[in-house]
């Protein structure tokens, strides 16, 4: 029997008429944006970005000196689980967990039941979430089924809406697919965002391969088992002269391999997520099946590379790679657990508090791997806060200290290890076609 959690319900409202972002930090780098403003919306579109707030004003007013706008954060890799796994996340539970996070932007990830890997189920998941606040785009397979097998109808699924190609939860281990994915992908310009392991170096292990394994006994991945598939897919990349994204990056190798390849000036770019920068395989010595993802949190030397890759922008973009799954799945032993946490509603707070605070990135750094870059690669419009333009915003609040907690989660889900761990900086609304979502207040 399924144990069932209460999930909150959400409402994408519609976006007054007015509204007034008073006296706040406005950034986009495109626009040579950096300073206090006050931004007028007006018809869901950008009425005005004035130096002084106007003297009277007649709408809805959000004014907070701590309070930041950006573009709508838009994150990469989501897994919504739907169609399959609606016990888990649906498309509109995964919207409305992508909004109280912050975002007003994602792409999803194929490994659904059945998987994106035809036409009819890019097309579902596009007509399901037209209305969203959130946009959502499908990320399909590159194979059939996700086998690794024989290439999936690319052209149709492309042709369909979908952004990118991935077997995302599983790696291509035959090259010459690998090869031929590139090539395919070349036509129509978009990336394959790879899911980097080397699975009969990973098969049956649980964990990353180090001093934690070995002092808690159980079987280690080691970084090489994603760095192999790397530095192959690199050759792939330099060879077909196709474009790559590396997701979810964890080793210090890996960061090395991508720096190289991008000196060459190759097509290669990568995330990482705010689990892997945050966290060192220490803390699976709580057993805590939370701590348990793939690829698995690594050393703080790894750590320490992920953040020395943020700073100096051989990593691309920051996603949360969100893995819902069921209460009775985590609840078992370590290494009968499946791999995965979700991430959306923990982002922002540890991106503002391991990455601002700590002087790590600026704001101007946060809006390159979380507004603009993620959606350069997959090829989308980055909005811009700009007279004229649709309001597609998301306003946080840079110095709230908060603790997440269950019981503010819009997910269907709760395996995550940040339950009750200090963090800074919220999100307070997000605005995209016409609709508002604000983040409620904690319990
Ligand atoms: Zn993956």
């Amino acid at each position: 029997m399924l144990k069932k959690s209460r999930v909150n319900k959400g409402t994408f409202e519609i976006l007054p008429k007015k509204v007034l972002l008073k006296n706040i930090r406005v950034i986009d780098n495109a626009e040579k944006l950096n300073a206090v403003k006050s931004v007028v919306i007006r018809n869901d579109k950008i009425a005005d970005i004035l130096d002084k707030p106007p003297a009277s004003f007649d709408g809805e007013t959000w004014e907070d000196k701590n309070f930041v706008l950006m573009p709508g954060l838009f994150d990469m890799h989501v897994h919504f689980r739907e169609p399959g796994r609606e016990d888990e996340e649906t498309l509109e539970t995964g919207s409305f967990t992508a909004a109280n996070g912050g975002f007003t932007g994602v792409a999803c990830m194929p490994n659904t039941d059945p998987a994106i890997d035809t036409q009819e189920v890019v097309n579902f998941i596009r007509e399901e979430t037209r209305d969203y606040l959130v946009d959502v785009h499908p990320v399909s397979a590159i194979t059939k089924a996700r086998e690794g097998k024989e290439l999936a109808p690319i052209a149709e699924m492309v042709e369909a809406g979908a952004v990118a190609i991935s077997d995302d939860g599983s790696p291509v281990m035959n090259a010459e697919l690998m090869r031929r994915a590139l090539e395919y992908s070349k036509m129509f310009d978009i990336p394959i965002l790879g899911h980097e392991e080397d699975t009969n170096l990973s098969k049956n292990r649980h964990m990353h391969e180090g001093f934690y394994s070995t002092k808690l006994g159980i079987q280690g991945i080691p970084a090489l088992s994603e760095e192999i598939i790397v530095a192959r897919d690199i050759m792939l990349t330099e060879f077909t002269g196709g474009r790559f994204h590396v997701c979810h990056i964890s080793s210090k190798g890996s960061v090395e391999l991508i720096r190289q390849a991008k000196a060459k000036g190759l097509k290669v770019t990568c995330e990482v997520t705010p689990h892997h920068f945050t966290l060192t395989d220490q803390v699976v010595e709580s057993y805590d099946t939370n701590t348990k993802m793939n690829p698995p949190l690594r050393s703080d030397e790894d750590r320490q590379a992920l953040i020395d890759g943020l700073k100096d922008g051989t990593i691309d973009a920051i996603a949360t790679d969100h893995a819902p799954h069921s209460i009775e799945e985590k609840e078992a032993e370590y290494i009968n657990a499946p791999f995965g946490i979700t991430g959306l509603e923990t982002a922002l707070g540890l991106i503002t508090s391991e990455l601002l605070d700590t002087k790590i990135l600026t704001l101007k750094d946060i809006y390159d791997r979380c507004v603009q870059n993620p959606r350069k690669i997959l090829n989308l419009d980055v909005p811009k806060i700009k007279t004229g333009e649709n309001a597609n915003l998301t306003l946080f609040s840079q110095k709230e200290n908060w603790t997440y907690n269950d019981s503010i989660s819009f997910s269907k889900s709760r395996n995550t290890p940040f339950t009750n761990h200090p963090l800074t900086g919220r999100s307070v609304v997000v605005i995209n076609k016409g609709k508002i979502f604000k983040t409620p207040p904690l319990k």
